[in-house]
């Protein structure tokens, strides 16, 4: 099906693009990777009357740690730089792991991490990750910036707070206080395919204890689970078989699975609990092997 009839326009600065989104009637839209609008627009699902498309504002294709190890992902920046980026298999290992596993290597070469966070479908694994690692979202509009973390920052599937005149310029995700660990896993029908279920685990240690954990899940409710009690149940302890598997039965309780075509309720709880276990048990081995 071809989209609905709509405005475009491909300003060349954040201001331009925010005054376009300001001016822009009732219905205008952000164009990022275009990997979830695009189809959303042919389906007739969405019908903006106005595309305002940032790919040629300069300045958003960047990743990159400040001096204190505070990571920040542009607006612009793709699922396939990710991917490929050393600093991440270096210090962020949690959204190591998940790069891969976002849809396939086209999808992966123009989506990007903020507009998959701005999109908060429930089966969006960035969202997890950045929920486990306590990211946040920057915006921008008209009045500035503000930095809204990602647990306020989506309301609901498909809906988050910025203000139709706001742009998500950057991901940001805190620095470690201690040494990081954790993984993302996913269980898909087939590669490149949305998840089923999805747990993105990531923990900070000072010595053997741990001293922050975050655990976000995907595709098991209407909206990406923080599941905070169990990374609670982590937390300033070692890491022993006992306090993983109470951690995992708190992340199966967390999950909403419904039943459907990819599996039933308790079976994706199951996995959910799986993941968690796999991960931590993986993290306590590599510790321990260091
Ligand atoms: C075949 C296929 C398979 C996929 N599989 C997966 C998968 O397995 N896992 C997964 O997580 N995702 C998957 N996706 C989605 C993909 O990751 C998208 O790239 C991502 O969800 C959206 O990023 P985008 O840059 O393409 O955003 P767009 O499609 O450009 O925008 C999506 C929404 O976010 C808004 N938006 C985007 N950027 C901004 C911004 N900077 N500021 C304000 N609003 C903004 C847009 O207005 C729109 O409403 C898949 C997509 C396809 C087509």
């Amino acid at each position: 099906m071809y989209p609905s009839r709509f405005n475009y326009e491909a300003p060349r600065s954040l201001a331009e693009a925010i005054a376009l989104l300001h001016d822009g009637g009732d219905y205008a839209k952000v164009l990022a990777g275009g990997q979830s609008l695009v189809p959303l627009m042919k389906l007739r699902f969405a019908s903006p009357d106005l595309i305002v498309d940032i790919n040629n504002v300069p300045g958003l294709d960047y990743h990159r740690a400040d001096p204190d190890g505070t990571l920040r992902i542009g607006a612009l920046c793709r699922h396939a730089e990710l991917e490929r980026s050393d600093l991440l298999k270096s210090t962020q290992p949690t959204m190591a792991a998940a790069a891969p596993l976002i849809a396939d290597p086209i999808v992966r070469t123009r989506g990007t991490l903020v507009g998959s966070l701005c999109h908060a479908d429930p089966q969006g694994d960035w969202a997890s990750v950045v929920t486990a690692l306590g990211g946040s979202v920057v915006a921008q509009g008209p009045a500035g910036r503000r930095t809204i973390p990602l647990a306020a920052f989506v309301t609901g599937p498909f809906e988050n707070v910025l203000e139709p005149d706001e742009i998500a310029v950057e991901a940001v995700i805190p620095a470690a206080q201690g040494t990081r660990s954790g993984g993302y896993l996913k269980l898909e029908r087939r590669v490149g395919d949305f998840a089923t279920v999805g747990v993105a685990v990531a923990v900070e240690t000072k010595g053997e204890t741990v001293t922050r954990a975050g655990i976000g899940l995907t595709g098991v409710g209407g909206s990406t689970i923080a599941a905070t009690e169990a990374a609670q149940a982590l937390t300033g302890q070692p890491l022993t078989a006992e306090s993983i598997g109470r951690a995992a039965d708190l992340a199966a309780a967390a999950a909403r699975p419904r039943t459907d075509h990819r599996g039933s309720a308790d079976y994706k709880r199951h996995m959910v609990r799986t993941f968690v276990v796999r991960i931590l048990s993986r993290g306590a081995v590599e510790e321990r092997a260091a």
